[in-house]
């Protein structure tokens, strides 16, 4: 069932961008609201792709359409270019992990949406690809931070319990998602599977299944 994959805005998000000024008068006395200057900035490179971005997406209490719309875009399902409202506070755990592990250097995104297509292909060639992949709701990301080592990604991820975590050592990248909070190490998708899903290097995806978990 992936009818939800389908629902083309987010009500959260429409809601804060179109709250936009009184979202800023809410926030203002939150402490907290302003630790970052008033901005938060993320940076993002598609293995995919080759794209990327670097960007101010939150400024003043309120998000910014147009830099949710090319975070979107980048995080797109490369195999099909379908884009959906990724969850902000999927884009938020990305720029608080990214700022507590002071790198400079932008996210390396081997994944990030998943169309209904695209789940539904993969889940023919792979066992155990979850039919209610979070990937398919925008709720999920495959990512490797450049110049920190997975476990360290790992580890300061943790401390956020923002989500799942799941390290996939053999595949060197880290799924961070919003759902309920968990961690795994992840097998992968077999070597011999890769190629046949997609010919480049870095097109494989994780399977994100529950008999893929186990808590460490
Ligand atoms: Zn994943």
């Amino acid at each position: 069932m992936l009818e939800r994959c389908n629902v083309p805005t987010h009500p959260n998000r429409r809601r804060f961008i179109l709250g936009g000024a009184s979202a800023a008068l809410s926030l203002a006395g939150i402490p907290g609201a302003h630790a970052a200057g008033g901005r938060r900035r993320i940076a993002l490179f598609n293995t995919n792709t080759g794209e990327s971005l670097d960007t101010v997406y939150w400024a003043e209490g309120r998000y910014l359409g147009e830099a949710l719309t090319r975070i979107d875009k980048l995080l797109r399902d490369h195999r099909t270019n379908e884009s959906t409202p990724i969850d902000l506070a999927l884009i938020d755990l990305l720029y608080r992990i990214r700022r507590r592990m002071r790198v400079r250097r932008p996210w390396h995104v081997i994944s990030g949406y998943r169309s209904p297509a695209t789940n539904k292909a993969l889940r023919k060639n792979i066992p155990g690809v979850a039919a209610k992949s979070l990937h398919s709701l925008g709720k999920a990301v495959d990512v490797r931070l450049p110049g920190r080592t997975l476990m360290a990604l790992r580890r300061v991820s943790h401390f956020q319990r923002a989500g799942g975590v799941g390290l996939y050592p053999g595949s060197a990248f880290v799924h961070l998602d919003t759902g309920r909070v968990r961690y795994w190490i992840g097998r992968g998708v077999p070597v011999g599977k890769r190629s046949a899903l997609d010919p480049r290097a870095n097109g494989y995806d994780c399977p994100c299944c529950e008999r893929d978990q186990y808590l460490v």
